[in-house]
């Protein structure tokens, strides 16, 4: 765990979270301002800040717990389709230092703009 990292605190509960699927490795929980209904983050329990500091394994948990969540998502919300997305460092927008993947359901008629000009 890091200190001050709001994602670790959820990991270990001292921050409340709307949490979808947890298991050893892997927790996801709704964002708490969504771009669309179901606006999952999906994060390693294990503190890692970018994609390029979690060790093959974690990668592959996250990935796995990304493909297992995103249809169960789509469902949920009926949505049309998703992005999933990973803000890889603060130049490419990543707020929070705790590696996390973004489930953004999306609708057929939501305009179709690309995620970048959603978030915007
Ligand atoms: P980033 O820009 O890829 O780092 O995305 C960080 C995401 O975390 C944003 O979509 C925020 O809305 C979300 N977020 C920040 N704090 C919390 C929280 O305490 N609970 C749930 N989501 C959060």
């Amino acid at each position: 765990m890091a200190e001050d990292c709001i994602f670790c605190q959820i990991v270990d509960g001292e921050i409340p979270a709307r949490v979808v699927y947890e298991d050893a490795d892997v927790l996801a929980f709704l964002d708490a301002n969504p771009l669309a209904p179901g606006h999952t983050l999906v994060i390693p329990k294990e503190h890692h800040e970018t994609l390029g500091d979690v060790p093959p394994e974690s990668g592959e948990m996250m990935f796995a717990a990304l493909h297992y969540l995103t249809p169960i998502v789509e469902d949920v919300v009926g949505a049309d389709g998703s992005n999933v997305a990973f803000n890889n460092g603060e130049a490419a927008g990543q707020e929070v230092p705790h590696v996390h993947g973004h489930i953004i359901p999306r609708f057929d008629d939501d305009g179709g703009r690309p995620v970048h000009a959603v978030a915007g």
